[in-house]
């Protein structure tokens, strides 16, 4: 095709569909026809075709001025000219004969490649990306056409307001168009560089460019210009100084006198050069891309169209447009999120268990009237739900959320005790070795306070009298014996095994279950939607349940988890107290160290976190048992301290953590791998060192290892130079104890991607919506709940492109047709 026609005809069969109101396209008609014409007028050499091309007043529209009538019959006549331009191309094409006989062969060749182009063709089919050009592109991330039009600026310069040059004040940012009455090179601080007088009907004013002599010759006499940027007093009088310039051509402003994109950039990439590259990219492709969005959503949600949206985004017409673009692409990526995660669900939940678990509601209450402590009535509402997911068909898919220190761990074990009383195999996965170690310990101890342990050693317990048959639980992590491994993965394989309790090491190739029925995941941020594949990879389809300690807004929760139903422990259990929180700076460590012994004599526990360091664990190790052994021999040589870190090996982690939690240690230095879920009554103080490296939500973790027992717990973050994100983050912990409120605040200081890490869980990335835009989030959820209930798979016509789309943006959510 010779003339690039489709934007066009598009356009005019919007406004067919919106009843020639001139609304097709932002800005008016007008001024679109005015932008296409320049682009296309110069391939109508066909004297035919480009007398019918004049008769239309194209090079002159005035679309804004017809009646409706008269619009109507314009639009007719145009599509009727493009169909004319189409079959002309059309018959050209099958007599393969170059389009025009007097081109040089070399634009012929042009052409033909254009016929070759398609949005996914790689940049460098864009006139003026030569492929060093690219490469830096491909720094950025950018790859092919689709990719560049969806490079969005960072934000955009104001330059809109325009000014006379009597008007201009000091200091503001202003854009004045001007006639240029002289420029030269001069030379300012012994630099070379431009200077310019130009003017208006109001006065003149004084230009320099600091640095860039060239310009001078950029700038003829009685040219008119645009300037954007500030203005200051020289002597008294105004000066531009280093304004962005522009030359007023035909075309439309790109770099003035408008709201001005600003594009991330990389090495190589000037902001002009950008800029000027994406306007022609735009112009071009923007048009082309197809709107995947049914039309029934966008009506409803009152949507812009994509191509619109797309050209919005980049240049918009005012701030208004701005937003309504950000508003259509956030919806797109979170409607395509909601159709993924949905889908997920659905074929999850259409992999059936072999039959619903029965509710074992003797076991479970012998189990339950074990405990040293009632339920709270938010865990029981939590098991309740647990419990009627298990005696469905399909399998439960629960995301639950709950404080640290809430009792998740104890819900969970129940619901693992029914799927062993049910004839099922269990598997209860936490993040760490040391945590899969704790839970180990910690089930065994409930378990011990109904039944009798009658064979054990580290790392299987078999007890007797909880189900009429023996009940096994085995501890399965990366550094026992290859032997014992081998032996256990056997009891597994054959059933031997009803609980089996490790880290994610459970999910990968080399375990194989008899029977699972129920796995629980402890710290879903760690365990993405990639690892609860894997699990049916492995051809089951157990229940899933996924817990975590980071709240959630429910809405976000529900977005981006909303493969998984939700279930909240909103309440602690009765007699935590808040913990006194502060943060120290260096210089009161000692008062600090101070504090930790009074503790330690009046018969608490205390925590001392190191440093965190980036380098690698070993590194890490190496400076924690450096600065034991510091505190050891110069601090504390009368207090016990033992040493936690990740190059230990599980048993020696496993003594520490057991003299610890039994009283034998007073102090226990450690690296952050104590960070979740460790849980001792007695421990009173926490110590963080270089706690402004720490992200909010972890900081959080830290603080709920204290305060699990009667007495008043403390909580004390040294930062010696905290940066400005640092001090927010400890300034906040100090102020909120709240677990939701900070996973809020974190959300904020760190944006979505990192915080959930999105990109680790197999979600698509978010760019355009914001997280706190609840409203937003909703309207993309019902709309993608409705579209989903008439119409699962995608598989009506209409749908067609959105399951292409879908199927581009996120391969693995589902089988799109
Ligand atoms: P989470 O995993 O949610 O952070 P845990 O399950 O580790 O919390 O429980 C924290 C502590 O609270 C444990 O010592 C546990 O025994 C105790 N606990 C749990 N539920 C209750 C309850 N209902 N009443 C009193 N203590 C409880
Ligand atoms: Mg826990």
């Amino acid at each position: 095709m010779s003339i690039n026609i489709k934007p066009l005809r598009k356009i005019l069969e919007l406004e067919h569909k919106k009843d020639y109101v001139d609304s097709a396209v932002i800005g008016g008609l007008d001024k679109f026809l005015r932008n296409w014409v320049s682009q296309v007028v110069g391939s109508i050499t066909n004297p035919q075709l480009l007398n019918h091309f004049d008769k239309l007043y194209l090079r002159d529209p005035a679309y804004a001025s017809l009646t409706k009538q008269q619009r109507k019959q314009w639009a007719g006549d145009v599509l009727d000219f493009l169909a004319k331009v189409e079959s002309m191309d059309g018959e050209r094409a099958k007599a393969k004969l170059p389009s025009v006989v007097d081109r040089p062969p070399s634009r012929a060749r042009g052409l033909r490649q254009v016929v070759n182009q398609s949005i996914d063709s790689p940049i460098t089919v864009i006139k003026g990306i030569s492929s060093s050009l690219a490469i830096k592109f491909n720094r950025l991330g950018v790859k092919t056409v689709r990719d560049l039009l969806y490079f969005f600026p960072r934000r955009h310069l104001d330059y809109s307001q325009r000014h006379s040059v009597s008007q201009l004040g000091v200091g503001e940012e202003q854009t004045i168009v001007a006639n240029v009455w002289q420029a030269h090179e001069i030379r300012l601080g012994g630099r070379r560089s431009t200077e310019a007088i130009v003017g208006d009907e109001t006065g003149n004013v004084r230009v320099v460019w600091f640095n860039n002599p060239y310009l001078a010759k950029k700038l003829p006499t009685n040219s008119r210009i645009v300037l954007s940027g500030r203005v200051s007093l020289f002597n008294g009088r105004h000066v531009f100084e280093s304004p962005e310039w522009e030359l007023v051509e035909d075309r439309e402003l790109i770099h003035t006198g408008r709201l001005v994109p600003l594009y991330p950039l990389t090495q190589g990439l000037r902001p002009r050069q950008v800029r000027k590259l994406m306007k022609g990219v735009i112009d071009q492709w923007a048009w082309q891309v197809e709107d995947f969005l049914p039309h029934e959503v966008k009506k409803h949600c009152n949507l812009l169209e994509l191509p619109q949206a797309i050209t919005q985004a980049h240049y918009p017409e005012d701030e208004v447009s701005e937003d309504k673009a950000r508003v259509r692409l956030a919806f797109d990526e979170l409607f395509l999120l909601q159709l993924g995660v949905l889908s997920k669900k659905r074929s999850w939940q259409e992999s059936q268990p072999s039959k619903p678990f029965s509710p074992e509601t003797v076991v479970l209450n012998t189990f339950l009237k074990s405990l040293p402590f009632e339920l709270t009535t938010a865990q029981q509402k939590v098991l309740r739900e647990l419990l009627a997911d298990l005696q469905k068909r399909q399998p439960m898919s629960r995301l639950l959320q709950g404080e640290v220190g809430s009792g998740k761990t104890i819900v969970a074990t129940a619901a693992l005790l029914v799927a062993a009383a049910n004839g099922y195999q269990g598997a209860f996965m936490a993040p760490t070795e040391i945590l899969a170690e704790q839970h180990f310990s910690t089930i065994s101890q409930l378990f011990s306070r109904v039944g009798q342990l009658q064979d054990g050693d580290d790392y299987l317990h078999t007890y007797y009298g909880i189900l009429s048959r023996p009940l096994t639980i085995a501890l399965l992590i990366g550094d026992i014996s290859q032997v014992r491994k081998r032996e256990l993965q056997k009891h597994i394989l054959e059933g031997d095994i009803d609980i089996v309790i490790g880290t994610h090491a459970l999910i990968q190739k080399d375990v194989e279950f008899c029977r699972l029925g129920l796995a629980v995941v402890d710290e879903q941020h760690r365990f993405g939607v990639t690892q609860r594949s894997a699990l049916r990879q492995k051809g089951f389809s157990p229940h899933v349940l996924v817990m975590t300690a980071t709240p959630i807004p429910r809405t976000l929760a529900l977005t981006l988890y909303g493969d998984l139903d939700l279930s909240v422990i909103d309440q602690l259990p009765p007699g935590r107290q808040v913990i006194k929180t502060k943060w120290l700076k260096s210089n009161q460590r000692n008062s600090a160290y101070e504090f930790l012994r009074r503790q330690v004599a009046s018969g608490h526990q205390t925590f001392i976190i190191c440093p965190f360091v980036e380098e690698s664990e070993t590194i890490e190790a190496k400076a924690a048992v450096a600065e034991y052994e510091r505190l050891s021999r110069e601090v504390f040589p009368d207090l016990r301290l033992g040493l936690l870190h990740g190059r230990m090996s599980a048993a020696e982690k496993d003594k520490v953590m057991r003299r610890f939690r039994s009283g034998d240690l007073d102090i226990l230095v450690s690296t952050p791998v104590v960070e979740v879920g460790i849980d001792v009554p007695n421990a009173t103080v926490m110590m963080v060192e270089s706690a402004d490296r720490f992200g909010l939500s972890q900081l959080h973790q830290f603080r709920g290892r204290v305060g699990r027992g009667e007495e008043q717990s403390y909580c004390m973050f040294l930062a010696e130079h905290p940066s400005e994100v640092g001090r927010e983050r400890l300034d906040l912990i100090e102020k909120i104890q709240d677990g939701f409120q900070l996973a809020e605040e974190d959300l904020r200081l760190r944006g979505p991607g990192e915080f959930f890490g999105t990109r680790q869980s197999g979600l698509p990335d978010l760019r355009m919506a914001r997280l706190s835009d609840v409203a937003l989030l909703e309207l993309a959820r019902s709309e993608a709940i409705k579209l989903f209930q008439v119409d699962p798979k995608l598989e009506k016509p209409e749908h067609h492109l959105l399951a292409k789309e879908l199927a581009r943006v996120w391969p693995e959510a589902g089988e799109w047709s």
